[in-house]
């Protein structure tokens, strides 16, 4: 589904220049949950921000199922963010006078829809993500753990091909964290056309993903199929 080949992104501190990526190539597939780990500074961010269209790499390609989007202009790659990405934000990003529901509506909203059309699905996000009965909550009466469920509930309001989670457990206990991830997993696993890549500085997060991605100084190393090491041990 996303195919990098060769993305170099650099930046110039100072005089110096600093790769952020260098040279990482790298294939995800649909219906798989990968974790992205590696120590403070590695590139994760980056890597995370090339996907998703936020950012732009210097150099290397980014295909996503099938179509280069290293070089979109501006309102292309907003485009495309908002109808092929989904975000999940580790303080959750959720806007705190509006009630659960009118936070996963939002996205729908830029694209021009009303309240009213889009209540019936982000009712029904709620639902899956086990908030139905927390819908006319703002974010102030809710848990840690129930806005990050509204959070992910808003991230596939717009039935996007990817989701990208950067510390979704971050501020949580572990308990908590833990059933997120299991929320995301579901996700990842439940029709296969969807792929969810995290980044995650805890290993107790990366180990119940699919796929662990390391990197090191903008390189990639260890690329684990959990998975498949599961199906032979
Ligand atoms: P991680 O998410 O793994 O902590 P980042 O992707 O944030 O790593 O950063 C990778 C490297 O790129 C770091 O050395 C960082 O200082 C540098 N970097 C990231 N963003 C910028 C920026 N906007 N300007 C300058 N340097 C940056």
């Amino acid at each position: 589904m996303i195919e990098l080949t060769d993305v170099v992104r650099q930046y110039r501190i100072g005089g110096e220049e600093v790769r952020a990526l260098d040279g990482v190539s790298l294939r995800i597939e649909s219906g798989q949950f990968v974790s992205v780990v590696g120590p403070s500074g590695a590139g994760k961010s980056t890597l995370l921000h090339i996907l998703g269209a936020l950012d732009s790499p210097d150099s290397g390609s980014v295909r996503f199922q099938g179509q280069e989007i290293a070089n979109l202009g501006d309102d292309a790659q907003s485009q495309f963010r908002r109808h092929s990405v989904g975000f999940v934000f580790q303080f959750f990003n959720l806007l705190p006078t509006m009630s659960a529901w009118e936070n996963v509506a939002i996205p729908q909203l830029l694209d021009g829809r009303r309240l009213r059309q889009v209540k019936p699905k982000a009712l029904e996000l709620l639902e899956k993500v086990g908030l139905g009965n927390r819908a006319d909550h703002r974010p102030s009466e809710l848990s840690g753990g129930q806005m990050q469920r509204v959070a992910v509930a808003r991230a596939l309001m717009m039935d996007p091909p990817l989701i990208l989670a950067d510390e979704p457990t971050g501020n949580l206990d572990s308990k908590t964290g833990a059933a997120i991830l299991e929320l995301l997993a579901a996700i990842a696993h439940q029709d296969g056309d969807r792929a969810i890549v995290m980044v995650t500085h805890s290993d107790a997060a990366a180990a119940v993903t699919d796929r662990v991605l390391t990197l090191t100084d903008g390189r990639l190393g260890a690329d684990r199929l959990l998975v498949a090491e599961e199906l032979s041990a």
